[in-house]
């Protein structure tokens, strides 16, 4: 119960990466606001799970590329849990093309949701961090921000320009953030999943043929699973890290180890 009667918001909490966050922060005894774009019902469902067992966590929409609704949002877990310790800004979303069709829509699209959507979660939880009283009996840390990046915060992606391009964003975004915020003592983390078994890259997995193929690009040899990172992220929320800031905690079995040059290159 490492995140014992702390308060989470996790963004994009309704699939994917996020819902597995959501779940392994409240066995790890967090209360949890799950936020969700479009999937009212998998969030609720979610929700409710947790508090069957017990834990406290409830669904909340907003779109976090929206100020208004990022405001709202922070300050009803805040109204709801009596304070924020932990965000996990997770939302994001692919538009691909190849870059001579890639409209401007889509661009602005997946940076407003991917980068911006971050920077103004991170910024209200640093706001509510520091407009709060600290607890140093549930956190050694002020707050705590993991941000969630890519593999593609460093690997250039070839017709995901735009996305590549908001992971880059992320990781100077999280590192400028973290320098400014750790004489707080706020600590600001990324994790850069690899390839994740999510609803994101179905084509990368879903047929016998996809697998083998992006099995090459994974040293470690299998795909990850939502739990792989949820994992990473208890840890980076809790004190077992509270020497951690500013970093990017790749989980991707190796996929940034530039498997082509395995065999001589
Ligand atoms: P997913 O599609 O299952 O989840 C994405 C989540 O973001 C959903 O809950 C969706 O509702 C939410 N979202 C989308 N637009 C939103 C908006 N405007 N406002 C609020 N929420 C919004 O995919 P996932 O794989 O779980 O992705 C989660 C994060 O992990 C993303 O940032 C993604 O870039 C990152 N990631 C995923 C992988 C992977 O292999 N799956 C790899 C690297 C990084």
């Amino acid at each position: 119960m490492v995140l014992k009667v702390q308060s989470a918001l996790v963004t994009g909490g309704s699939s994917g990466i996020g819902a597995a966050v959501s779940q392994a922060f409240a066995a790890a005894g967090a209360k949890v606001a799950i936020n969700y774009h479009s999937g009212r019902e998998a969030a609720e469902a979610i929700a409710s799970d947790i508090r069957a067992s017990g834990g406290e966590a409830f669904a909340i929409k907003a779109d976090v590329s929206d100020e208004g609704a990022v405001e709202q949002m922070i300050a009803t877990t805040v109204e709801r849990f009596g304070r924020l310790d932990i965000l996990v800004a997770n939302s994001g979303l692919q538009k691909d093309a190849p870059f001579r069709d890639l409209s401007l829509e889509d661009w602005r699209r997946v940076i407003d949701v991917n980068l911006t959507g971050q920077f103004l979660s991170c910024r209200g939880a640093v706001r509510q961090f520091l407009a709060q009283d600290e607890r140093p009996d549930l956190s050694k840390a002020r707050g705590k921000i993991i941000c969630m990046s890519s593999v593609h915060e460093v690997i250039p992606w070839a017709g995901h320009v735009n996305y590549a391009a908001s992971k880059g964003g992320i990781m100077l975004m999280m590192k400028s953030l973290a320098q400014e915020v750790a004489p707080d003592r706020i600590r600001v983390n990324s994790i850069a999943p690899g390839a994740i078994r999510t609803p994101i890259n179905k084509d990368a997995w879903e047929t016998e043929e996809a697998l083998r193929r992006l099995l090459t690009l994974i040293p470690y040899g299998r795909i990850g699973e939502p739990e792989d990172v949820a994992r990473a992220a208890v840890w980076l929320a809790s004190d077992e890290s509270d020497y951690v800031t500013g970093t990017t905690l790749f989980v991707d079995g190796g996929m940034t180890l530039y498997p082509g040059f395995a065999d001589n290159g």
